[in-house]
């Protein structure tokens, strides 16, 4: 399977699979990293949901069914919308805008619908390992947003103040302020030193 630069190149930061998916349109101005079905797999293997086998299989399937992929890939991006809606309102303090939430609801409903709970070495956990279903990566993403919301430490959700980002605050004192230090902080920093000397030449 084929991975493209702009998927290669994703940092995955988010701290949660779902800000992760949230976090493939990059940086302010936007960058769309997810540019069609077989983004979207290569995606799902990046993070993990599947094994490299199993996004060559939907790959292939892919091929066999394109009109089908085509709208599971516009479905992603729905989703994807939603999710940004739901964890932006709530990193800033707003209202969780109704009809995101009700875009979520949905996807959820049909991930429980279509997955399966069972027992492993570590627990329970629900899995979807029906290999020919080409939104198979959507239901686990739909399921950890809802997990995040109803058990997640939603004090530590997150936007980054250089590119909109959102993440899990995992330092103990709660203090990140940027997706990365390398990529926002750095930039920041670097913004704050310009305009500082800007602002003594004038003087
Ligand atoms: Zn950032």
């Amino acid at each position: 399977m084929e991975t493209s630069e702009h998927i290669e190149r994703l940092r995955i930061v988010g701290g949660d699979v779902a800000l992760d998916f949230v976090n493939t349109e990059d940086g302010d101005p936007p960058v769309e990293c997810l540019r069609g079905y077989g983004d979207l797999v290569a995606w799902s293997v990046l993070v993990g949901l599947f094994s490299a086998e199993e996004g060559e299989r939907l790959v292939g399937e892919a091929d066999l069914r394109p009109e089908d992929a085509e709208a599971v890939y516009r479905d992603a991006l729905r989703l994807r919308g939603a999710l940004y809606g739901v964890f932006r309102a709530l990193a800033e303090g707003g209202d969780v805008p109704e009809r995101d939430l009700e875009t979520l609801r949905g996807y959820e409903r049909e991930a429980l619908s279509r997955g399966k709970l069972v027992q492993g070495d570590r627990g329970f956990s629900w899995e979807w390992k029906d290999g020919r279903d080409l939104a198979g990566m959507l239901w686990p993403v739909a399921h950890a947003a809802t997990r995040l919301l109803t058990s997640g430490d939603l004090d530590r959700l997150k936007l980054c103040a250089g590119c909109y980002w959102v993440f899990l605050d995992a330092s103990r004192n709660r203090s990140r302020r940027w997706c990365t230090m390398e990529v926002c902080g750095t930039d920041a920093k670097m913004r704050r030193y310009v305009a500082k000397r800007a602002a003594k030449r004038a003087q």
